[in-house]
């Protein structure tokens, strides 16, 4: 039997007629995305001081969907004004129980509107319809649900400690999990008492402002939350105004560094969630199919737009082949296309600009050495599209396996001992995830206390849950959201 399995030379199979489904689209018929969209303030929309507006372009077919209220300091201005009206008068006079019912109100309203966010989440950023239906929407309403509970049970949630909400809380998030990275911000902020100003991503803000729509539906009271749309300027001034009490912030370590220097001084609170470098490690003894599809889901899950992807690869030197040979021919088989198709495995890049940045890695890697290898899936003419890439014989000076790329880019090396895995996996700048697969307990509990990564799965991965605290070491940021630790960064002790 196995002689005949040998035999067959897997690798020149031609993959893409193998697995070409049928084109299943998820139907965009039920949804309505305005032609334009104004800042969300003290309840009501409301056009931006400036009068200017900026498109939102659909990565797949490069055509705009919508325009965005540019915002700045004036209209940040107005929005602090309105949650600070509302912090001090309404919200954190009500008590727990109360701010509780609005947030199961939230996340019922959310999944009643579920399919919609998904298709507006695939539309604007480019994921597979599978993830953004099966995991962010989901995930966003548990986060609701989750803090919810705890909105009258904070002097339980900490026992023995008297607790107050912290006030206006900035919150600024980026445009890999746009609705779920705004979920992560405002739960525990308004379950805990404060109010909030928003700021989404400018490629990805469409699914904010639908939630908008639910925040103002559900009858929270005008100024609670607020969302401010625009680029970076209306981030800084998020940052910079004297009157908010707390900054939260998703993104990249350059704009972590930026606002770190600029509250250094003053007396706000700070958590910064930043870039990622993940070392994902394979031993011996682990179980190589499902360890390829744990690489699979670590890197090529959301095209790579994830801070905790497992973009670096350890392979214990005995099984390196092979694993290269099952992954390979793993990657020939992924689907890479239309966003909205239900066969779509990688979807597309969030925008040019992004795209442009992979592409330079891609070159870089080259020349400084590494060995690439594509997947041979086909990929759309049209739209932001990268096919799944393998940098073959990395090592530890190269940019590729130093720098975040935030693309479907995979750097691979070898090792031969736990020792020298655990050494590589932590020459890097960043701290915020890592993955091991092997069969023994002892060893993975072994390398979490040794891995300096906020996050470390074992024989699985990117496995997220509302109770499960995240965050990173070094420069992936400090402070953790989700569980009592994302709880207790919305509160004075
Ligand atoms: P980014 O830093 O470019 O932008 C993030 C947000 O900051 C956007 O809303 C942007 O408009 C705003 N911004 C830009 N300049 C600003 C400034 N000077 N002051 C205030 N706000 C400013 O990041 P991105 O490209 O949108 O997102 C990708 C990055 O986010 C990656 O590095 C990724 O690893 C990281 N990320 C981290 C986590 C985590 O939990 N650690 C989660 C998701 C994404």
């Amino acid at each position: 039997m196995s002689k005949r399995v040998n035999k067959i030379n897997v690798t020149e199979l031609d993959f893409s007629s193998v697995w070409s489904y049928a084109a299943s689209p998820e139907s965009t018929d039920h949804i309505k995305i305005a032609p334009r969209y104004e800042h969300f303030i003290n309840g009501e929309f409301v056009r931006p001081t400036s009068g200017k507006y900026f498109k939102t372009i659909n990565p797949t077919s490069e055509a705009a969907l919508s325009e965005l209220a540019q915002g700045n300091d004036k209209d940040v201005d107005k929005a602090v004004k309105a949650a600070r009206k509302a912090y001090t008068e309404v919200w954190s006079k009500m008590s727990g129980a109360e701010r509780g019912k609005y947030l199961y109100r939230i996340a019922r309203m959310i999944q009643e509107r579920s399919r919609e966010f998904a298709v507006i989440e695939s539309m604007d950023g480019g994921k597979p319809i599978r993830e953004s239906r099966d995991i962010d929407i989901p995930l966003v309403a548990a986060h609701f649900f989750y803090y919810a509970g705890w909105a009258d049970k904070l002097e339980f949630a900490f026992p023995g400690k008297s607790v107050a909400p912290i006030g206006v809380c900035g919150q600024i998030i980026p445009w890999n999990f746009p609705l779920l990275m705004a979920a992560w911000k405002l739960a525990p902020a308004l379950a805990c008492g404060n109010t909030v100003v928003l700021k989404p991503a400018e490629t990805t803000s469409l699914t904010a402002m639908k939630l908008a729509e639910v925040i103002r539906d559900c009858g929270l009271p005008p100024g609670v939350v607020n969302i401010v749309t625009g680029d970076g300027v209306a981030g800084a001034a998020i940052v910079n105004h004297p009157d908010v009490d707390k900054i939260a912030f998703t993104g990249s370590t350059d704009v972590g560094k930026i606002i770190q220097r600029a509250t250094a001084g003053t007396d706000k609170r700070l958590t910064l969630e930043l870039g990622g470098k993940a070392a994902h490690i394979i031993f011996d003894d682990a179980p190589l199919d499902q360890a390829v599809e744990g690489i699979i889901n670590g890197i090529f899950f959301n095209q790579g737009h994830v801070c905790c992807a497992g973009s670096r690869l350890f392979i214990q030197e005995s099984v390196h082949d092979k694993v290269i040979r099952k992954l390979k021919d793993r990657m020939n088989t992924l689907v890479v296309g239309d966003p909205l198709d239900k066969n779509t495995d990688v979807g597309a890049i969030n925008s040019a600009e992004q795209l442009g940045k992979i592409n330079h890695y891609l070159k870089l890697g080259v020349k400084e050495g590494a060995e690439i290898w594509q997947s041979s899936c086909a990929i759309p003419r049209k739209g932001y599209f990268c096919k799944p890439t393998l940098f073959l014989k990395a090592s530890q000076s190269h940019r590729i396996v130093q720098e975040e790329i935030f693309g479907p880019v995979l750097a691979v090396q070898s090792f031969r001992t736990i020792e020298e895995v655990i050494e590589k996996a932590n020459n890097t700048p960043f701290g915020l995830s890592a993955g091991v697969w092997t069969d023994k307990g002892s060893r993975i509990f072994n390398l979490t206390t040794k891995l300096r990564a906020g996050v470390v799965w074992a024989n699985t991965y990117n496995k997220f849950d509302p109770t499960s605290p995240f965050g990173g070491y070094k420069e992936s940021g400090f402070g953790r959201e989700g569980g009592l630790h994302g709880l207790s960064a919305y509160l004075k002790f």
